[in-house]
């Protein structure tokens, strides 16, 4: 706390970040800070997420507000929904002694009323999402003139969006006497010439260096048959239920078999490849970051310039044709001082090719065996109860609390454990319960046989070479619906059986689902009268077909997965819902909207937000 001291904070500031556990500033922190609290500066910063930017210039920009004065003074641009939520929910959090601070978020996807009602009740900060906040200032529903510091949150990201218009226009709109603060992972020209044109004499701070990591990542192999290299990431993924990876795969269709096995164990991930439109892969990238994905599977080209902080692993279900693949694969974990593991996943005849990047990358692969079923259910129940003893008992009781303990009177603490875990773990004990062993003999691990097609680019058993459809159905997950659900309800009525379905994305109020295209016919016919939980479940085919094949991400496109322009963030599409601070949530579809207008033949159907209806979901 005496370093944040130091650096100008102050009173109830300090409170709020003690209560969050703040001990010392991060290092962009303790550029950013004095700088920001000083009038009169502008900043450029060039700190990527995880970094603790949010504090660097929420923290002074707080202290700064003068509320006796009911004007909107400090306001913050963000790329998206999520963010701008998070940045709220963030600046409410450090202003949690301050109660005479007012903040609101305001953010396309939901229903711009509603903002605006709670921007006529007087607030300090507003963050937004560019295009929502270009509306307000045009409808004139938001007044700006007495804004004293603009934040630019992600500018890279927003520039990538398609804003450079709208942020030109806000920064045009608000007064020239305000400060800009312009925070950026990386600088590409776009980002130099708007701080160009729009600060003056900058202080420039940079923070939190790329692949500082490569000493704090442990490299580890599992060997095992061709075969048997799903299985092996399957329980190297149950093993850690704290994982956060990037599984890295050779080609498109590996990357959607991956997913389509992964979700159906209920496992949140979902693939980045080179059929994805940017919209789409916006979609996942931002699933992924917000940390509702557990694993993202992906393509080496999908991959590049992804930059995600606090990856766990990296897995490598292919070990990629170069060495220089790898050093790239494994540095995204390991990164800002954090320790990261690098897996690979080889067959009984790779261990060549591992001792030749063992060789250039100077470091020694550990072996590991692949765990056993009672290993990984070990790791689940532990994860599982270290969870409830540590979790908050926040929510009140009282009112059921008779009733409740009435219930379980009759249960010993040991019965109730035990049907606790079997209610939650049932399926997954008694997968396991019958997990043969997988691990090759030394013998065969240095010989390498054991291995009768060890070429996992080629044919194997499960895979199809079937080309999709998608759909969508106005259910989604805040009416509780889940793919398991989906695969419940086409089970029960689809005539076809063991039709195969694709990937499963489940978002907040409807889901899109792959359909092998053989099985389309009559498909649609069969839900007539179906509901869900009294709503009905009535698929639309959204999407023609998406084309397999084995050119990695080259060319090969299936289907018209057009549509970028439609995928920007934070336009004013319908749904309901109001700003952080007051007011209820937003449900948004992501085929609903509100305004009318399209983008693109995939775009009309996805709302242009950039973020209100991600897949979220377990992890
Ligand atoms: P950000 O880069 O703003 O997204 O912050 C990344 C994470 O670091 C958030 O979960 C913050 O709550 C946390 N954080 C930020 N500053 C500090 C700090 N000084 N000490 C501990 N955690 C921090």
């Amino acid at each position: 706390m005496e370093k944040f001291k130091e650096l100008g904070l102050e009173g109830d500031i300090l409170k709020g970040i003690k209560d969050l556990g703040f001990e010392t500033p991060s290092p962009v922190q303790e550029k950013v800070i004095p700088i920001i609290l000083e009038d009169g500066n502008d900043l450029v910063a060039l700190a990527q997420t995880g970094t603790g930017k949010t504090a660097a210039f929420g923290l002074p920009l707080l202290q700064k507000l003068d509320t006796s004065k009911n004007e909107i003074q400090m306001l913050v641009l963000s790329p998206t929904r999520e963010l701008c939520l998070q940045i709220g929910r963030d600046l409410q959090n450090y202003a949690k002694y301050r109660t005479d601070i007012r903040v609101a978020c305001v953010y396309g996807g939901s229903d711009i009323r509603g903002q605006i009602r709670e921007l006529s009740r007087g607030v300090h900060v507003v963050v937004a999402t560019p295009g929502r906040l270009c509306d307000l200032i045009k409808r004139r529903a938001i007044h700006i003139e007495g804004v004293r510091g603009v934040v630019l949150d992600e500018a890279d990201e927003m520039l990538n969006m398609g804003f450079k218009e709208d942020l030109n226009f806000i920064l045009d709109e608000t007064p020239d006497t305000r400060n800009t603060y312009l925070f950026s992972a990386t600088m590409p020209r776009e980002v130099e010439r708007i701080s160009k044109n729009y600060l003056k004499n900058a202080k420039e701070v940079s923070a939190g260096k790329k692949n500082q990591g490569a000493d704090t990542v442990t490299h580890e192999y599992y060997q095992v048959k061709a075969k048997d290299c799903y299985e092996t990431l399957h329980r190297i993924i149950d093993c850690e239920p704290d994982m956060y990876a990037i599984i890295f795969v050779r080609t498109r269709m590996d990357a959607r078999d991956i997913v389509r096995k992964l979700q159906k164990e209920g496992v949140e991930c979902d693939a980045l490849h080179g059929d994805l439109s940017q919209g789409q892969r916006d979609e996942v990238m931002m699933s992924f970051r917000a940390k509702r994905l557990k694993v993202l599977v992906a393509t080496d080209v999908a991959a590049r310039g992804l930059d995600v902080d606090s990856l766990t692993h990296v897995i490598n279900f292919n070990l990629p044709e170069d060495v220089e693949s790898y050093t790239h694969r494994s540095g995204r974990t390991g990164r800002a001082g954090r320790t990261g593991t690098s897996v690979a996943i080889i067959n009984a005849k790779e261990k060549g090719k591992l001792s030749r990047i063992e060789k250039s990358i100077g470091k020694k692969f550990i072996y590991k065996e692949v765990p056993a079923g009672e290993a990984v259910c070990r790791a689940q129940l532990l994860h599982y109860a270290d969870k409830i003893v540590t979790a908050e008992s926040k929510a009140t009781l009282e009112q059921y609390q008779g009733e409740l303990f009435e219930k379980f009177e009759t249960l010993t603490k040991e019965e109730l454990i035990q049907k606790m875990i079997s209610f939650e773990f049932g399926k997954l004990l008694k997968k396991y319960a019958s997990a043969v062993d997988i691990n090759l003999t030394e013998d065969d691990r240095r010989s390498g046989r054991g291995e009768r097609d060890d070429r996992r680019g080629g044919r194997r058993e499960e895979e199809s070479n079937n080309e999709f459809t998608t759909f969508n159905v106005q259910v989604g997950r805040e009416d509780g619906f889940s793919p398991r659900d989906l695969m419940a309800i086409i089970n029960e009525n689809s005539p076809r059986k063991g039709l195969e379905i694709g990937s499963i994305r489940v978002f907040d109020s409807n889901t899109k689902f792959e359909v092998d295209i053989r099985g389309v016919q009559g498909f649609l016919s069969c839900f007539g009268n179906v509901n869900y939980n009294g709503l009905p479940f009535s698929p639309v085919q959204i999407e023609e077909r998406i084309g397999r094949d084995r050119d990695g991400d080259r060319g090969g496109r299936g289907g018209d997965r057009s549509g970028r322009g439609g995928d920007r963030g934070g336009r004013g599409y319908g749904g309901g819902g109001s700003g952080y601070g007051g007011g209820g949530r937003g449900r948004s579809s992501e085929t609903g909207r509100s305004d009318g207008s399209s983008r693109g033949r995939f775009g009309e159907k996805k709302r242009s937000t950039g973020a209100s209806d991600r897949p979220r979901g377990r992890r």
